[in-house]
């Protein structure tokens, strides 16, 4: 992480930093203040957030829909510090890693999934496996939904991805961390929890960077 700490200025808001912090002193703090409430319990699985999204949209959309995939780098980061910040020992950390899969069509759009990207540098951060256990089927955005449609809109979204599900066996009974980058309701990870669930995956943990609550 070198290269972030020499940057004079914070990749998140611009502002100019000193010293080797990776984010500004005015982003560690809202960042600081949001991960008191970590992690937190949705249906029955814990989801460890990095930030509000209410004060980190902007960076959500550079990185989603401006192209600037280099922010992985550093919200992976974030995302491990939140992580590991809020585990009750570090030995409790995931074993594998998994990440909310992108439809097709949106994929084709953008050229990459964003909860790919940060799942591929925790992998790194870690030392961990990612694995592309989950396969998804087209439909309308979530983002485009009110959230009681945005429940009914996720039921059956997911699919295990059978060529993975064989060589991931060995992990059903140890710790998965499910990584997206933006929670705006819980219900797309719940579904997915969901769906792992009915195929053995039982340990499994959320992590993203922003999350409404
Ligand atoms: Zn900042």
């Amino acid at each position: 992480m070198r290269w972030l700490a020499q940057r004079a200025v914070c990749p998140l808001c611009g502002a100019t930093k000193e010293g080797r912090t990776v984010v500004c002193p005015f982003c560690r703090q809202k960042i600081e203040n949001f991960q008191q409430h970590n992690p937190l319990f949705a249906g029955d699985f814990r989801l460890y957030r990095v930030a509000s999204y209410r004060e980190f949209r902007q960076v959500h959309l550079r990185f989603k829909y401006g192209g600037q995939t280099q922010l992985a780098q550093v919200m992976a980061m974030l995302m491990l510090q939140s992580y590991l910040g809020s585990l009750p020992s570090a030995g409790e950390k995931a074993d594998l890693i998994i990440y909310v899969p992108s439809t097709r069509v949106r994929m084709g759009q953008r050229g990459y999934n964003t909860a790919e990207l940060l799942a591929r540098w925790l992998g790194k951060y870690m030392d961990r496996p990612v694995r592309a256990l989950l396969k998804r089927k087209n439909g309308p955005k979530q983002t485009e939904l009110d959230v009681g449609k945005r429940q009914k809109n996720v039921q059956g979204i997911f699919r295990i991805n059978q060529r993975i599900h064989t060589k991931c066996i060995k992990f059903e009974d140890q710790r998965i961390l499910l990584v997206d980058d933006v929670c705006t309701s819980s219900a797309t990870m719940v579904e997915a929890v969901r769906t792992l669930a009915n195929h053995g995956y039982s340990n499994v943990a959320g992590l993203c960077f922003l999350s409404k609550r």
